[in-house]
């Protein structure tokens, strides 16, 4: 089968210039990270190791929820993680899984970003949870990702980076970056002393004001 005759073209093309945004902004490098997005199919996902600042729309691979590959090419070893969020929420239509500096930093200490700041909200609760490690690729990554994911529409990954999904592609990745701005901010009030942190009613309080508030409404 074509690749043409699988997924709309646009949607290739889109995820293609996602990839390479996220080199571009700082989020990835080399072929670090992987993004998705959801399709009639099943879903498309950039292929496994190769340079996400050269792919172009005819390098993305459709997938089928099954986890079966739809058309030629080798999908991200994170494919099952990309599957299993579609899956778990239903109103995830796209993935930005990025290897970014701050987030990594921040993963290999194993810590949550707790609600130092209120953007931490933007994820969608009172902070956002560092998964438990496991190996890249394996279905116990996608485990643990999928916990941390409870009522959050990002995590961080032990020794390893971030996630975010989003209800669209520009969504997802504004996510993402919004994170790993997140990890260096809390990362730098570390290095001076404590974070004071908002309370749990100062965190809902700011919870109901994003139901309405920009893209996220
Ligand atoms: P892929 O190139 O297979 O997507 O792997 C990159 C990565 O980030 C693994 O976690
Ligand atoms: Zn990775």
């Amino acid at each position: 089968m074509s690749k043409t005759s699988l997924c709309a073209p646009n949607l290739r093309t889109s995820l293609a210039g996602l990839a390479r945004e996220s080199v571009h902004c700082g989020l990835n490098q080399g072929a670090s990270g992987n993004v998705s997005v959801r399709s009639r199919e099943g879903f498309l996902i950039t292929p496994s190791g190769q340079d996400m600042a050269a792919l172009t729309a005819a390098d993305m691979v459709a997938m089928a929820m099954s986890g079966e590959v739809l058309d030629s090419g080798r999908p991200s070893s994170e494919w099952r993680f990309h599957r299993d969020i579609y899956t778990a929420f239903p109103e995830a239509e796209a993935v930005v899984h990025a290897h970014s500096p701050f987030a990594v930093a921040l993963a290999c200490l194993r810590r949550d970003i707790p609600s130092f700041h209120y953007m931490v909200a933007m994820a969608g609760g009172v902070n956002i949870r560092c998964a438990p490690y496991a190996t890249f690729g394996t279905q116990a990554l996608s485990d643990a990702v999928i916990a941390a994911l409870q009522d959050r529409r990002a995590c961080l990954m032990a020794n390893h980076g971030l996630l975010a999904w989003g209800r669209s592609l520009p969504a997802a990745l504004a996510l993402a970056r919004e994170v790993e701005a997140l990890c260096g901010q809390y990362l730098r009030a570390c290095q001076v002393g404590e974070p004071v942190l908002l309370s749990a009613a100062e965190m809902q309080e700011v919870l109901e004001k994003f139901k309405d508030y920009g893209s996220q409404a």
